[in-house]
């Protein structure tokens, strides 16, 4: 099921994009939970962590590799940062369309609610 991440993909949703290429895009939160909070979405649909396979270990790579980048160009590796993929009701998902998000800019509280 097509969802608004695919819209936003296909630039038919303005979103305020800090990172794209051919595999990935990264743009900031509508509602965000931290000064800094990107979301890194693959533009392979992939409704959650539930339905990964072994085919997609080099593209979930590609999503850290650059959520380690991007961490680093906004300025908040040093002091630290959070990454988090919601899975299903229980996890919190709203979006089923798998995304990582990247939490940086204050201190994050352990365990999360
Ligand atoms: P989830 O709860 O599924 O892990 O996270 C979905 C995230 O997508 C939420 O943090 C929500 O604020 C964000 N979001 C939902 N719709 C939009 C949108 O249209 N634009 C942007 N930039 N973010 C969105």
């Amino acid at each position: 099921m097509s969802t608004i991440f695919n819209k936003i993909i296909d630039k038919e949703i303005p979103v305020d994009i800090v990172y794209e290429d051919e595999l990935c895009l990264a743009f900031k939160d509508i509602d965000p939970k931290a000064p800094v909070h990107i979301l890194i979405i693959p533009k392979k649909e992939i409704p959650s962590m539930n339905d990964v396979s072994e085919n997609d270990k080099e593209l979930l790579g590609h999503l850290f590799v650059k959520a380690s980048q991007i961490a680093k160009d906004l300025g908040i590796s040093e002091t630290g940062y959070r990454l988090v993929a919601n899975t299903n009701k229980e996890g919190g998902q709203e979006v089923y369309h798998l995304h990582v998000h990247l939490l940086g800019g204050r201190q994050m509280t352990w365990p999360p609610g």
